[in-house]
């Protein structure tokens, strides 16, 4: 969309924000999380920033894949949803694609694509076995999973060697729940079946796993939010984790003037001047991807300092309060930061009462990107 606002991708954040992944789980290989365009930053130019430090990428769906193949990503690419049809499976043959098996109806239709197919996969397709330990989202029973595996080691259309169980945390990110501790005894139960259980490779842990819960860690970690510079927590956010934020939203000031004390502001007249004050007009609401639900206090970073929202956000606009500057130092044209380098899009997504992940994917469709630098 153009608009006035715009998005900066930093490149050496998103490559710091890998390596600190790498560093936190050395012993791990990465599969960088790169699904949704990237949580905004632009999966392409994000895969390509990335293409020296990480193992592996993970997007969602097929078209994501495709989209990467095209732009000539060579790594291992995972579709976290696997196939849905036998086409997707002659997709991601063409593609060379590593595939995510969570139900019989997947198998299935690798066994129907079997029966029809005169292509040759080479070596099979390489499979991760998704098993379900309790965020019941996607995946097959534990119980099931040494059947599982020996039925695809030993599949025609299966590269044996590439098999990797997964499993997904569904509270990692509240370091006081029981839960990840019964999802991980649960996966351990569950894998060791396998004769042996080195026999395969695992995968468990998200950002929040990555940094809070070691045991987490097995062969393969997949960090996604900690990449692009947030904490995975609800309660701090990334320089507890030395994390760099890996984008920037700014919109220049389009008005600036004087209210009288009582006068309201915006949609609503939802908050009114205590006093006489100043305020400045920015040129970024909810279309821009900026969260609507932001309360009036709400910080924006603008000429080295902190600012407040005031009011409701509207859709190409918000309000802030300039009061305590000296008059002249905020002027028209001058570019305010809505969350960035300077500002932590976690303390944003907390005045807003969503979370990083939202703010950044809403802005990544909305606002185009300026050149990377
Ligand atoms: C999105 C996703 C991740 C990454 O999660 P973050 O919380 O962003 O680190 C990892 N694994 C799976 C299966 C996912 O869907």
């Amino acid at each position: 969309m153009k608009r006035s606002s715009r998005i900066t991708i930093h490149p050496e954040a998103l490559q710091h924000n890998l390596k600190r992944a790498k560093q936190v789980a050395p012993n791990s290989k990465t599969l960088a999380v790169i699904k949704a365009d990237a949580y905004g930053h632009g999966s392409v130019a994000t895969a390509g920033i990335l293409h020296q430090i990480a193992d592996g990428f993970a997007v969602s769906c097929l078209p994501e894949a495709i989209e990467l193949r095209e732009a000539k990503i060579s790594k291992p690419i995972t579709v976290l949803q696997g196939h849905q049809s036998v086409d997707d499976l002659r997709i991601a043959a063409r593609h060379n694609l590593r595939l995510t098996v969570h139900d019989d109806r997947q198998l299935s239709l690798l066994d129907q694509y079997s029966h029809n197919t005169s292509d040759n996969t080479n070596n099979g397709f390489d499979l991760n076995i998704k098993i379900d330990t309790g965020m019941h989202r996607l995946g097959f029973q534990p119980e099931r999973t040494a059947e599982l595996y020996q039925k695809l080691s030993h599949h025609p259309l299966v590269n044996a060697d590439s098999l990797m169980l997964m499993t997904h945390l569904s509270c990692a990110d509240e370091l006081d729940k029981e839960n990840t501790k019964q999802q991980l005894d649960c996966f351990t139960d569950a894998t060791k079946n396998i004769s042996p259980p080195t026999a395969i490779a695992k995968s468990i842990a998200n950002s929040a796993g990555i940094l809070g819960w070691e045991d987490s860690h097995a062969e393969w970690i997949r960090p996604g939010i900690m990449l692009y510079g947030s904490s995975p927590f609800a309660n701090n956010h990334r320089d507890e984790h030395s994390l760099k934020a890996a984008m920037t939203l700014q919109a220049p000031i389009i008005a600036v003037h004087d209210l009288k004390q009582g006068d309201s502001i915006g949609y609503g007249a939802s908050w009114q001047c205590p006093h006489d004050m100043s305020v400045a007009v920015i040129a970024c609401g909810y279309a821009d991807g900026y969260p609507r639900h932001a309360r009036t206090g709400t910080p924006v970073w603008i000429n080295g300092d902190e600012a407040q929202l005031l009011g409701r956000v509207s859709m190409d606009m918000i309000v802030i309060d300039i009061d305590k500057r000296e008059k002249g130092t905020i002027q028209v044209g001058d570019l305010a930061e809505l969350w960035g380098e300077n500002l932590s899009v976690d303390i944003v997504a907390q005045h807003a009462e969503t979370i990083a992940y939202e703010l950044l994917c809403n802005a990544g469709i909305a606002c185009e990107k300026s050149a990377y630098f």
